[in-house]
């Protein structure tokens, strides 16, 4: 059978919706409590168009500067997030290039430095934090207890509007292995909203073969990829 890429996205994208929609219904989930980032890296900007062209809005692109490619060369109504590992002396570029969301703060370090660069440039940065729920030794990012830790010296900081959480957990065959950390990010979220004073109102977590456990587990953001615009070269 043929098949031509626009076609595929857009059947991609539509069965990937009806899948959210199914998982916040056997979740009891208000109907749109979760938004679909399209994780495009890797993918040229004629797949991103015809995503668009399907009424996708929000992407998501893991480095800066193939971000900072892509984002001119799209229309001005896409919103675009960072979610990959951002280094602090890039952290200026980032916040002028106008993230939605920096998805992947991953560090106090790093927070310290977007909130003094943000101060500098007159804004406040919209970020996420990104956990290791999984107990994986090999990953820089904050475990559980730091952030409890550190959790006053981060709503602290000025010039930040900390939205939430984030969490890439190991791969698995079975998504259902996921489950686990999908939960301890939930809970720790309830956890520190109970601390105060934030709302964190989104928990992106669920990637293109987990994301419906993620929504049943509460991610206000899934971020899918491959399932989207197919497998990366
Ligand atoms: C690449 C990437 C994704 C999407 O991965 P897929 O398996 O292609 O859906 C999600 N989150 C992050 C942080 C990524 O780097």
């Amino acid at each position: 059978m043929w098949y031509d890429t626009a076609m595929y996205i857009q059947d991609q994208l539509q069965e990937i919706k009806g899948n959210i929609a199914a998982a916040e219904q056997r979740a009891g989930r208000a109907p749109g409590s979760v938004k679909l980032l399209a994780v495009s890296k890797t993918f040229p900007v004629e797949d991103i168009m015809q995503a668009y062209a399907d009424g996708q809005r929000l992407f998501g692109e893991n480095r800066l500067q193939e971000a900072m490619g892509k984002i001119p060369a799209m229309p001005a109504d896409c919103e675009w997030h960072l979610i990959g590992p951002l280094q602090r002396n890039k952290v200026r570029k980032a916040l002028e290039q106008g993230f939605g969301l920096l998805q992947a703060v991953d560090s106090l370090r790093l927070a310290e430095t977007v909130s003094r660069i943000a101060g500098e440039l007159g804004c406040t940065a919209r970020i996420l934090l990104e956990v290791n729920v999984d107990g994986e030794e090999s990953k820089h990012c904050f475990t559980p207890q730091e952030l409890q830790e550190l959790w006053p010296r981060l709503v602290a900081l000025p010039q930040l509007e900390i939205r939430g959480l984030m969490c890439i957990p190991a791969p698995t065959e079975d998504p259902e292995e996921a489950r686990p950390a999908f939960r301890s990010l939930r809970e720790l979220a309830e956890n520190l909203r109970t601390r105060g004073p934030l709302p964190l109102p989104e928990l992106s977590m669920g990637m293109s073969h987990d994301y419906a456990v993620a929504v049943e587990e509460g991610a206000t953001i899934v971020r899918v990829g491959s399932a989207i615009f197919g497998k990366r070269g």
